[in-house]
């Protein structure tokens, strides 16, 4: 599919690689789900179209085609995979740059003018595995390209990032968002689009779950009528749920033998469930102090007076932090989540009981 949005990131590299002028290592970076690697996918396709005009890539000829389906034989795309020879599901592994990525690099380019790597999520290479890159980040071979992507770009080496030119992309326009799901056959749903903030990654992520059946059981928690264990049973059944629709989208993906999207793991699931909670939650705060529904992005609850005040409920935050620590350090989710429900019931009953004679 082509790209859609990043207009302006787009002019820059156009307007460098008429001058001769792009870096041949570049680190995209942006949040996460904005479509990255479909950049960097398509600044491969400007700098080996057959056709460009302004160097614009024409995504028809077969070179464009040959990209845009991953088939093209000198485009390496290396990401975290323990499906591969040397991959890990954890990490980008150093036999992955040192075996892979370093080899292929040495060969003549079989069809373009030099080969391109493109190393999604590059903050998941392990420390030894940016080493083993610094040397070919410095000189690769001649023209060679070597893309980075990462939304973390406070995790990589020093001596990474100063090897390459930054290209910082921006969420995109509602409207792109828009187009780029009426292209993917998805139907767009308001609440979801506002909740994505132009982030087309994590629309498709929280289309996996029932954001409204997620506000629900917050409100339910913090109002006291939820128990917290219940709730940590709701947010780990949404979560069971979301990866049985994903298993869904992915059997359909294969037997239509269509391109599927960026891989979605549990980590990226569980993040997307606690950015609904704490969307909802700012929302709730929006709330009691005194802003209309209309500024909120998610369902405003059936009894916003059933709820703590403003200020206990930026409490809240905190407890919601620490459960994404705690899912972070691998506690197991249950608890995690149940340890979640806790935390937020203690902040709705002590408000309760404070508040009331
Ligand atoms: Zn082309």
């Amino acid at each position: 599919m082509s790209l859609i949005g990043h207009q302006e990131a787009r002019r820059t590299v156009c307007s460098a690689l008429s001058r001769g002028a792009l870096a041949h290592a570049l680190l995209v970076t942006g949040e996460a789900g904005i479509g990255k690697r479909a950049f960097a996918e398509w600044v491969v396709r400007a700098s080996w179209c057959e056709a460009a005009s302004d160097r614009i890539p024409c995504d028809e000829c077969p070179s464009c085609r040959k990209v845009l389906s991953a088939n093209h034989p000198d485009l390496h795309l290396v990401a975290r995979d323990p499906d591969h020879e040397h991959g890990s599901r954890h990490e980008v592994t150093v036999n992955q740059i040192r075996l892979g990525v370093i080899p292929a690099l040495g060969l003549r380019p079989l069809e373009a003018s030099g080969h391109a790597v493109i190393i999604d999520n590059a903050d998941e290479m392990n420390e030894e595995a940016q080493n083993a890159l610094l040397k070919t980040l410095e000189e690769p071979p001649r023209g060679s390209r070597l893309l980075l992507t990462t939304s973390r770009e406070d995790v990589l080496l020093d001596t990474i990032r100063s090897r390459c030119q930054t290209l910082r992309l921006s969420p995109l326009e509602d409207a792109d968002v828009k187009q780029l799901c009426a292209a993917r056959g998805m139907v767009v749903d308001e609440l979801l689009l506002a909740l994505a903030r132009g982030r087309p990654g994590r629309l498709h992520e929280l289309s996996l779950f029932d954001v409204p059946a997620l506000c629900v059981a917050f409100d339910g928690v913090l109002s006291g009528r939820l128990a917290a264990t219940a709730f940590g049973r709701a947010c780990s059944e949404e979560l069971d749920r979301a990866r049985e629709r994903l298993d869904e989208l992915t059997q359909q993906a294969e037997d239509t033998t269509s391109a599927g999207g960026p891989e979605i793991d549990d980590t990226r699931l569980r993040r997307t469930l606690l950015d609904v909670l704490r969307t909802h939650l700012r929302d709730l705060v929006l709330l009691r102090s005194g802003a209309s529904s209309s500024a909120c992005l998610t369902p405003a609850p059936a009894d916003p007076e059933q709820l703590p005040e403003a200020e206990p409920l930026l409490a809240a935050d905190a407890v919601l932090m620490e459960a994404a620590e705690d899912l972070r350090r691998h506690i197991p989710p249950q608890v995690a989540w149940s340890g979640l429900g806790l935390g937020l019931a203690t902040i709705g009953v002590g408000v309760r009981t404070g508040s009331r004679p």
